[in-house]
């Protein structure tokens, strides 16, 4: 039997067998007029992709058909593309009914690939979206009724991370954002949505390359601080989309290399939220701790609290190593460092182990450097050397203050597999921001009443107070570049 092809495909004309692999199955709640259907992506032993929407009356066939296993299919109909949401590039689609058949083979002599991209640049974006806001690509089809309609398409982007957010929360969506550079050396910002998310928040991390499927875009308008105004295209995530990372991206071996190779981007930073992000996120620590692991971890939350404790019997201080950022160790009368040796200078850094209380449950956090410096006003430096409190396990007094006073503090929470005991979840408030707010009530929950523009409760420190301002100044801003670098300590 002849092994035919998906570009043999005509709409409105006989369908031919078919050996494909189904390489994706979604669905599109996007499209207000085919919320629930099932799609699938074909694709043949010759290199081509097709997008097949079910159309059946019972499951049946749905439950049969898996994923990327390779079937023989026939008794389906031809169809021009999709109006909306085109998927790849071949100009038909096949609608499954009840009388098609997919008959399971082996894979063939030389196997589908299970992957299927048509890369678009950063240049062909800005040219789409000039045509239309949401989607990628237009064109022009001439239907049986003589009547011409637009067809999207979605852009499937082959990049490097460049950094990546934790999963946030934005009105009463959730979404992690990362930034990317592609192959002609441009950045964009892509948006993953909800579920989308989730399912990737653990398996992106900056340097890695990644191919990213079946993403529309969108042009957002950015508000900087100074009131300059401009407009960038971002890419955001479709229920279409998948994302597969560089091992197992096959055929772009030669292009995954020269991305790998790119000068590293002074990446932007997503510890930094907004004043409006962080209210979005304010929630309990009871209800965090109740929360499905999968759903909490790595997520951004914050909470009004106050510090119950400060675990004196660990050490709230480390110095480093200027050149390595490694911990370094007295050894006679040097610090050392186990990868630079001696060193003639170190760097100090605040590591504190803190347990915070909201009144519904108890958390253990760490403030590493950035976080307590604004908390206290104060550098580590100048609290070690200056004002000599040199003891790593005598806590100071300014820092004994902060217990009992509530504020609203930002973390990421991060969910400690390995940990024997389920209390010690692995807790950092990342944020830069432990801001004051007013203090209203201890009620458990928050309102989202609270105004930030309410009377405020003095700030504990001077340094918590320009911080409240920053914030201020940045609100109602989205971009990432308004955060300042900030240490990643350990
Ligand atoms: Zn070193």
């Amino acid at each position: 039997m002849a092994d035919h092809s998906i570009t043999e495909l005509r709409p409105y004309k006989k369908p031919v067998p078919l050996n494909v692999r189904v390489i994706r199955k979604y669905t599109l709640q996007w499209n207000p007029k085919d919320p629930k259907k099932r799609y699938y992506l074909l694709k043949d032993g010759h290199g081509n992709a097709i997008e097949a929407r079910v159309e059946t009356r019972s499951k049946k066939i749905d439950a049969q058909v898996s994923l990327y296993r390779c079937y023989k299919i026939d008794g389906y109909v031809v169809n021009p593309p999709m109006s909306f949401g085109k998927v790849v590039s071949q100009d038909t689609t096949i609608v499954i009914g009840d009388r098609t058949v997919f008959q399971h083979i082996p894979e063939l002599p030389v196997p589908i690939p299970k992957q299927h991209f048509e890369f678009a640049l950063h240049g062909a974006l800005e040219d789409r979206v000039k045509k239309n806001p949401v989607l990628t690509g237009i064109a022009l089809d001439r239907t049986s009724l003589n009547v011409f309609r637009i067809i999207y398409s979605l852009s499937d982007y082959l990049c490097r991370i460049e950094s990546n957010s934790a999963v946030m929360k934005r009105k009463d969506k959730n979404l992690l954002k990362m930034m990317v550079t592609d192959l002609s050396e441009h950045t964009i910002e892509i948006t993953l949505w909800e579920e989308m998310a989730y399912t990737y928040v653990n398996v992106l991390s900056p340097g890695k390359v990644i191919a990213v499927a079946s993403l529309k875009v969108t042009r957002l308008t950015v508000a900087f601080v100074m009131c300059h105004i401009t407009e960038k295209i971002q890419l955001e995530s479709t229920p279409a989309t998948t994302i597969d990372l560089e091992l197992a991206i096959e055929g772009y071996a030669e292009e995954i290399k020269r991305l790998q190779m790119l000068p590293k981007r002074a990446s932007c930073q997503y510890g930094y939220q907004t004043e409006r992000d962080i209210r979005d996120n304010i929630t309990t620590i009871a209800d965090i701790l109740s929360g499905e692991p999968v759903l909490v971890n790595n997520r951004r939350f914050a909470c009004i609290a106050r510090i119950k404790e400060i675990q004196g019997y660990r050490t709230w201080y480390s110095r480093k190593c200027p050149h390595c950022n490694d911990s370094v160790r007295p050894e006679e009368d040097d610090m050392i460092c186990k990868h630079c040796g001696t060193v003639e200078s170190t760097k100090y850094a605040y590591c504190v182990n803190a347990v915070l209380f909201d009144g519904t449950a108890t958390l253990p956090v760490v403030f590493f450097d950035d976080a307590m410096r604004q908390l206290l006003g104060t550098d580590c430096e100048t609290m070690v050397v200056r004002e000599g409190f040199s003891d790593t396990k005598q806590v100071p007094g300014p820092m004994i203050e902060l217990i009992g006073k509530e504020k609203l503090y930002s973390f990421i929470y991060r969910f400690n597999e390995d940990s024997t005991i389920q209390q010690t979840l692995e807790v950092q408030p990342l944020t830069s921001a432990p801001i004051a707010v007013p203090v209203t009530a201890k009620e458990t929950s928050l309102p989202d009443s609270v105004k930030p523009t309410g009377p405020a409760a003095a700030p504990a420190t001077p340094a918590a107070k320009n911080q409240k301002k920053h914030v201020r100044d940045l609100e109602g801003t989205d971009g990432p570049s308004t955060k300042k670098a900030k240490d990643k300590d350990e």
